[in-house]
């Protein structure tokens, strides 16, 4: 299988290729050249299959040559192994037409740990392979940060500099970052909101002080390989509810879009998807951008549900590139513009190309406080802000009776113990697996949101390429 960027001008790359680059050398967003199809027949024949299996049945047309069929599926069995619900990703009813999916039973308790536990793998087969090291700088609203630290801490050949807005994660979530102690792994406080850290981790990709010397790997949601994990469960979740034979929907809070762009992905793959609804809070740049194609950023409001706490959406540009007609030079300049004016305009093939599968909603604070209240209240299930507005939404959706809805419980409602109080006074518990947390010591370093600063700090601490 061979990769393109959005932005028409970088190298083709295989998949090796591209999880290893992370974001293209034209700053576009790598994208298979063609979706690989399932017919109905192949897509029954998955029903029933371990997660493991499963997962590597779905990757093996993205992963082509790079791995052979046993390597793919002992690296899935690994990674998966690691969950602690045997089930990986088990599917919960609240009411005739509900669901939850739980994606939480990683080791960080957020989805991020499916798709980066198999991320950590890859990077450490690939990079033994061909001797060299990588240096994976990333910026994370909290989840992200967590699960990559965990997928790549002590392995060889990887360093991390990861960045978080200072003081705008959860205590658990700075906790399962900055309570790692492995000589690879860099935690890194910036003034600023995430966007502000995203914009700078994107500008590294395209610093040549940077990449003349080493080679920056990426494990936001800009790594197709996460986006390729992730279709994995949407499968798996369809399959339980009478896929290929029967369409379900979805519900998924939504923030840098790629949880739900793996969601399109199942589509194009031949799942029968009746819909997508992109669920956000009230930062809500892409809920207007799919309703009157007005894709203008915002500044942040922090709520809740920081994990969505974003204006600017890396992968919608994804979307906008295969339902615009996947033209290159398109895309680039309307993407430039998009960066000088931070606004713009989608166009009539896009707006209809997404409308096709797409639709959005949008949850305030009490809109989230309810939805907490009324999965506890009805269907005895504790569940987290970002789910909680995910539910919001599925409610409000506009979808025939007989489809059902699956909402994706993306975060294990003790990674945010504090709005779940407040909503139906009860504080989850933090399970087991996570351990002392709260006894363990910090390390990270605060710094100013300055791109220079950044660069500085990471160049002079960061392995070179080989
Ligand atoms: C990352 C995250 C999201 C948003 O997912 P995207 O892929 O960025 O859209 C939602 N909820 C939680 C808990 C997350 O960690």
């Amino acid at each position: 299988m061979e990769y393109i960027s959005t932005r028409g001008s970088a190298l083709a790359l295989d998949f090796e290729g591209v999880t290893l680059a992370g974001l293209a050398s034209d700053g576009g967003l790598y994208l298979p050249r063609e979706w690989p199809q399932f017919s109905e027949a192949e897509i029954a024949d998955m029903a029933g299959l371990p997660y493991a299996e499963l997962a590597a049945r779905i990757m093996a047309p993205f992963v082509g040559d790079s791995l052979s069929e046993e390597e793919l599926l002992s690296l899935c069995q690994q990674a998966y192994g690691r969950f602690a619900h045997d089930a990986v990703t088990p599917l919960v009813q609240l009411d005739e037409r509900q669901w939850l999916l739980e994606l939480f039973h990683g080791p960080t308790l957020a989805f991020k740990d499916v798709a980066l536990q198999l991320l950590g793998l890859l990077f450490e087969t690939f990079l033994s392979r061909r001797k060299s090291n990588l240096t994976i700088v990333g910026a994370t609203s909290g989840d992200t940060g967590s699960a990559a630290i965990d997928a790549v801490a002590g392995r060889e050949g990887v360093d991390i500099f990861m960045l978080h807005p200072n003081g705008r994660v959860s205590d658990v979530q700075r906790r399962q970052m900055t309570t790692v102690r492995a000589p690879n792994v860099h935690n890194i406080a910036i003034e600023g909101s995430f966007d502000d850290a995203q914009a700078m981790v994107k500008r590294m990709f395209s610093d040549e002080s940077l990449t003349s010397r080493f080679h920056i790997g990426a494990v936001n949601s800009i790594n197709w390989a996460r986006l390729m994990a992730q279709v994995v469960y949407y499968f798996a979740s369809a399959l339980q509810l009478g896929a290929p034979h029967r369409e379900v929907a979805f519900s998924v809070p939504t923030g840098n879009f790629g949880d739900v762009f793996a969601g399109y992905v199942a589509a194009k793959m031949g799942l029968p998807i009746s819909q997508l609804i992109v669920a956000t809070n009230v930062n809500d740049i892409l809920h207007r951008a799919l309703t009157d194609g007005d894709y203008s950023a915002g500044t942040v409001t922090p709520t809740a549900a920081p994990s969505m706490d974003i204006q600017v959406s890396s992968n919608f540009e994804r979307l906008l590139f295969d339902c615009g007609g996947r033209d290159g030079s398109a895309m680039a300049e309307q993407m430039r513009g998009f960066e000088t004016t931070k606004a713009m305009q989608l166009t009539n093939s896009q707006r209809e190309g997404a409308a096709q599968l797409f639709t959005s909603a949008r949850a305030d604070a009490d809109d989230m406080a309810r939805a907490i209240r009324w999965a506890h209240d009805h269907s005895c299930q504790v569940i987290d802000p970002h789910t909680a507005i995910g539910l919001h939404a599925a409610q409000q959706a506009d979808i025939a009776t007989s489809t059902p809805i699956v909402t994706l419980a993306t975060a294990h409602p003790a990674k945010f113990r504090d709005a779940v109080e407040r909503a139906i006074g009860l504080r989850p518990d933090l399970p087991t697996r996570v351990g002392d947390l709260f006894a363990r010591e910090e390390a990270y370093t605060e710094l100013p949101g300055e791109y220079d600063t950044v660069r500085d700090f990471i160049a002079e601490r960061a392995t070179p390429a080989n």
